[in-house]
Parts: C-alpha cells; sequence; structure tokens
C-alpha cells in the first residue's frame, strides 16, 4: 500500500458507529515539501469510525523527529514534532450542504475502497510546528558583524548597542537634514 494510506471496504460495510483502531509506526516522506526532513518513523494510533456518509478518522498521540535550521545560529537541529490529536472526515460522496471550498474536504476512494491520510498528516505535522525554531532557547547565534556562532567562539567586534541597532531600521533618520 502506498504511504499512509488504509483499506476500508471492511469497515464500510459494517454498521454506522462502528470502529477499527491501527496503529501507526512508517517512515514517510513529501517529496514536494522540503520543510519536512524526518529523522524518525511517524508514529500514532489511529480510529476510523463508520458514520453514515462518512469515515470519521481521530489520529491520537502523534509524533515525528524533524530537522530543522535554527533560527539564530543556523544549526541543523532535531525536535520531536507532536500531535496530541487530530480528526477529519472523509465522505463517501460529495456533501450536500453547501461549501465555499470543496477542496478543504477529504474524500474516500471508492474505486480502491481506501482513504489516503497523507494531506491530513501533512497539514498536521505543519500546525504543530515550533513557532520559531531554535536549537536551544540559549542560544546565542551569530554575530551581526563577523558572523561568528557565538556558541561557540567569543568574537572581538563591538555589539551593536540598542541605539545603534534601532537606527539601523530608522531609514528616515537623516531626512530632517535633507530637507
Ligand atoms: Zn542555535
Ligand atoms: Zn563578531
Amino acid at each position: 500500500m502506498p504511504q499512509l494510506t488504509y483499506r476500508i471496504a471492511k469497515i464500510w460495510g459494517k454498521p454506522e458507529g462502528s470502529s477499527e483502531k491501527y496503529d501507526i509506526d512508517e517512515q514517510i516522506v513529501y517529496p514536494d515539501d522540503k520543510d519536512l526532513n524526518f529523522d524518525s518513523h511517524f508514529t500514532g494510533k489511529l480510529t476510523f469510525i463508520r458514520l453514515k456518509d462518512e469515515i470519521s478518522v481521530l489520529l491520537n498521540s502523534a509524533e515525528v523527529k524533524i530537522k530543522f535550521s535554527c533560527n539564530r545560529c543556523l544549526k541543523i537541529f532535531t525536535r520531536n514534532v507532536e500531535i496530541p490529536e487530530a480528526e477529519r472526515e472523509f465522505f463517501h460522496e460529495e456533501p450536500k450542504f453547501e461549501s465555499d471550498d470543496l477542496d478543504d474536504l477529504f474524500f474516500m476512494n471508492k474505486k480502491r475502497m481506501t482513504i489516503d491520510l497523507n494531506e491530513m498528516v501533512r497539514q498536521e505535522i505543519i500546525l504543530h510546528f515550533p513557532l520559531i525554531p531554535v536549537c536551544s532557547r540559549s542560544c546565542k547565534g551569530l554575530c551581526p558583524v563577523c558572523g561568528q556562532d557565538l556558541n561557540k567562539v567569543k568574537c572581538k567586534c563591538k555589539p551593536l548597542n540598542e541605539k545603534e541597532s534601532a537606527d539601523t531600521f530608522r531609514p528616515f533618520k537623516d531626512l530632517k537634514k535633507l530637507i
């Protein structure tokens, strides 16, 4: 079976309210998504619930290690991205209700009787990314003058004091003189 794809013929043949559980432990790749450099299997628990017109997919306790580049010192580091819980509905038919954007809805593959969780998982991983990836909270970053990694070396550059650095963001500071 392709990555993160599940057979649903069995559960779809069961009465409404039936459920099935799976453990996910899979090496995944998203070749088109350069930000997703996985450093572990993707693991988690899946529950499929057979509803009237759709299968509800619950993802719990999912996690995967991802390589990030530190926002301050550019070092590559690995961080665990956790998805405590997520849910999507996979419809059997296009729903009757009005929808602005059918692209946001998920459907089962009726021909193969499978559902493809790749887009759901991709969205949830990105949603749970660290806001600002830094290798450690105390990372000193790179020297803004010489570019050296201040976690490793103590360069002799004069640190930009607050006034000076504030001035660099004031493009109109000499405007008065010009006028
Ligand atoms: Zn860093
Ligand atoms: Zn320096």
